[in-house]
């Protein structure tokens, strides 16, 4: 970690101290706190007061999107926008300069804390006054309070704990005695994760990279709990009740053998036959599970292992292209998924064609398997 800070050791400290960590927490962990309790929680910030979602929602009747409008957002700041030379390097980091909300759990990490706390500027607030609103809790979860540590070069048992915390999120949220805001529905077809139904949804995703929705470097997931069914979670529910299967199932039946990337034991990345953009991957468990807190401690660090890969992988492959390090993760942990993580890297372009659903992709499934496993068996 020296090593990495000691590129931009001219400017602020790349990293937000242990002191400063503990200054800004307000529930140590999730375990000492309830759904309800998060919802005012979110609902006191100041810091988010400032910055409200419009609150304004439609639905598009073809396909069930759902869009959000928000032009507040487009004031948020960012730090990774390209620049010119001489001032892209010049830029604090918001959170390493603390420039942060209240914290609702911290754990600590080999060095410094991963933590969640709120989004100063939530696409999503519990309550709205509007009749097309949509309600919600927006979350960002710091990987690490240190600049440069994410996925991709955190220790192994660092990266479990990153993944076991947005697991407990889920957990108080999701599993909650009562649904936490009042529109919450039970999953369809009655959905139950150990016994207890499951109220809402929590989005979990990944933006890395100014081209794909990334606005600040320093390394973080967001976590988006809403009572509305996402479209993509819609999706798998339908795939389930087409197939009998859940989507993991079907890709642990279906997807060749040849595709495989990487077998933990419990856990596996592979290239999709069905591969949109090159070097897209999936990552699932053997065994059907539908929420991350369902995962055994052995799982969901194999899961943190494959995130590992995955991401150092594109971290690799991107710029071996000619192209800016950028990616998505996103999480479907929804009904009928079985629960899977996709991985989609800003390999290629989107255009007209595959607005229309037929998707040029510029490379084979099989040869970005040969690239994938070079770099994942040269890097260990
Ligand atoms: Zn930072």
């Amino acid at each position: 970690m020296r090593g990495m800070n000691e590129q931009t050791s001219s400017q602020s400290p790349r990293y937000l101290s242990d002191d400063d960590v503990k200054k800004r927490i307000q529930t140590a962990s999730l375990a000492e706190v309830t759904a309800a309790e998060l919802v005012a929680l979110f609902m006191q910030e100041t810091a988010v007061q400032q910055h409200l979602p419009d609150g304004r929602c439609q639905q598009d009747p073809r396909d069930g999107a759902i869009i959000l409008y928000n032009e507040v957002r487009n004031r948020r700041p960012h730090d990774n926008k390209p620049d010119a030379p001489e001032t892209a390097v010049a830029k604090p980091c918001p959170i390493c300069a603390g420039n942060t909300t209240k914290i609702v759990d911290a754990a600590p990490l080999s060095q410094g804390f991963t933590f969640i706390n709120k989004n100063m500027y939530p696409v999503v607030y519990p309550v709205t006054e509007r009749d097309d609103g949509f309600v919600g809790l927006h979350f960002l979860q710091w990987t690490s309070s240190h600049h440069d540590a994410d996925w991709h070069n955190m220790p192994q048992a660092d990266r479990a704990t990153v993944l076991a915390r947005l697991a407990a999120l889920e957990q108080t949220l999701l599993l909650a005695d009562a649904p936490p805001l009042p529109t919450a529905e039970a999953w369809p077809g009655g959905w139950r994760s150990g016994g207890r139904p499951v109220h809402g949804y929590l989005g979990i995703f990944k933006n890395y990279g100014y081209l794909v929705g990334g606005s600040l470097m320093h390394g973080h997931q967001q976590m988006m709990y809403s009572p509305t069914l996402p479209p993509a979670f819609a999706a798998d529910w339908a795939f389930y009740q087409a197939h009998g299967k859940s989507v993991a199932a079907y890709l642990r039946d279906e997807n060749p053998e040849a595709l495989l990337l990487r077998d933990y034991g419990e856990m596996v990345l592979c290239v999709p036959y069905f591969m949109k953009r090159p070097y897209q991957m999936l990552l699932f468990p053997k065994q059907d599970r539908t929420l991350l807190s369902e995962l055994t401690a052995a799982e969901l660090a194999m899961m943190a292992d494959g995130w590992h890969d995955a991401i150092r992988a594109i971290r690799t492959l991107l710029p071996s292209m000619g192209r800016e390090i950028a990616y998505n993760v996103v999480v479907h942990n929804g009904p009928g998924a079985g629960l899977y993580v996709e991985f989609l890297p800003y390999s290629q372009e989107t255009g007209g064609m595959e607005h229309l659903g037929w998707w040029i992709c510029q490379q084979w499934p099989e040869t970005a398997v040969a690239d994938l496993r070079r770099v994942l068996d040269n890097q260990a």
